[in-house]
């Protein structure tokens, strides 16, 4: 075998190594995103939830204000009784019939927070189901994550292990720069010259080069992309 086609076998192994990093390196990434879905859904149910709050404490500021009324008005209708004149007792009556008026508003718009909270509730209960299912999702996705990493670690492990005894007796000259190019590259670093363009990046390659490529004897360089031809 020449230097070449071991040099070939090392980089198919390489290959596979670089596409099982790169997925690995995405992982992360995928499993992120999963729970920054989740998180943006509950933060939106979070603030349904604080809305139906305000509209509680706002139901119950009005029930208390009702209450103040109601006391107010019987104390002015016990005073009421005692008062000597007409007028008097009609300016109070006029009072205490402002209050029952600021009552009725008061209630209307108890009614009104209550219907809201109501619907507010219904689709809180929706979105909580939905969240809840959601969740189970995301775990379910995050769990085929973490074993497909596992997974992809172990093959990583062994292809390293397999390239180790492919390397035994390769000049190392030529996987030093075959090595160097496929860092660089992040791909194949040996390309064919097929019809006398370079398999990286397409340009012609001179004809004595395309030779010597062919001979597989000497390192041939692609005088454009830096990659070994073949
Ligand atoms: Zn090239």
């Amino acid at each position: 075998m020449t230097t070449i086609e071991r040099l070939l076998e090392v980089q198919e192994q390489d290959l596979m190594i670089l596409r099982i990093e790169t997925e690995m390196q995405d992982i992360p990434a995928r499993k992120a995103r999963e729970l920054e879905r989740l998180q943006s859904h509950k933060a939106a149910m979070e603030e349904a939830e604080a809305g139906v709050q305000a509209a509680q404490a706002e139901l119950r500021q009005h029930e208390l204000d009702v209450q103040t009324k109601k006391d107010q008005i019987d104390k002015l209708r016990t005073q009421q009784m005692s008062l000597k004149t007409n007028k008097e007792f009609k300016a109070m009556s006029d009072e205490i019939e402002a209050l029952e008026r600021s009552i009725r508003r008061d209630e209307d718009r108890e009614i009104e927070i209550m219907e809201k909270i109501e619907a507010s509730n219904g689709s809180l209960r929706e979105q909580r189901s939905a969240l809840d299912a959601e969740q189970k999702e995301v775990d379910e996705d995050v769990k085929v994550f973490d074993e497909r990493a596992g997974a992809l670690r172990e093959e990583l492990d062994r292809l390293r292990e397999e390239r180790k005894a492919l390397l035994d007796g390769i000049d190392p000259a030529w996987l030093q720069r075959y090595e160097a190019i496929l860092q660089r590259r992040r791909g194949a670093a040996i390309v064919s010259c097929a019809n006398g363009v370079c398999g990286g990046c397409h340009m012609a390659v001179p004809p004595y080069q395309q030779h010597e490529a062919r001979k597989q004897l000497e390192m041939v360089i692609c005088g454009y992309c830096g990659r070994m031809l073949h």
